[in-house]
């Protein structure tokens, strides 16, 4: 994805207040491999429930505020997250709300989906399969996660901003 500044992502909520904007921690954008990178995911280690999610739709940096469910998945069991598909143990993925833009989300509207609880999925999908006889390449592999996720994440924060 293209580099995103602090700027680009304060502007970027669509479902939040001004005022919770001002109050999102930003991650470390110095250490982030834009390149690598589908969209920009964190959590709020100072509100253990949210996390953020941003992306670009076109030239236009979109993102969304997530609520976890203090609800967790019965433990033992494996788990998909909605986003990149990766099965995984149930606590490494979380179902997270999020409110929908404008008036819809201040009616209480939300949108569920189950996510990489660390909201890091473009890390998890470029773990390289093994190289095996009949099976596709493993980077052409990562980049078939990779448009998947991409295409999963644009549905996702669209549907949040779909005000009807
Ligand atoms: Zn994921």
């Amino acid at each position: 994805m293209k580099a995103l500044s602090e700027t680009d992502i304060r502007a970027s909520f669509v479902n939040a207040t001004k005022g919770e904007i001002a109050r999102i921690p930003l991650p470390g954008l110095h250490e982030v491999l834009w390149s690598d990178r589908e969209y920009l995911g964190w959590r709020d280690h100072g509100a253990p429930l949210r996390g953020y999610l941003v992306h670009w739709v076109d030239d236009r940096p979109v993102g969304v505020v997530l609520r976890a469910s203090s609800v967790s998945m019965r433990p033992g069991i494996s788990a998909m997250c909605s986003l990149c598909r990766t099965p995984q143990p149930s606590d490494q993925v979380t179902l997270f709300s999020a409110a929908r833009a404008g008036e819809s989300g201040r009616n209480g509207n939300s949108v569920g989906t189950y996510i990489c609880a660390d909201l890091a999925c473009s890390l998890i999908i470029r773990i390289t399969p093994p190289k095996l006889p009949m099976q596709p390449d493993p980077a052409e592999i990562v980049a078939r996660r990779a448009q998947g996720l991409l295409d999963r994440v644009n549905n996702f924060t669209a549907d949040v901003m779909k005000t009807a």
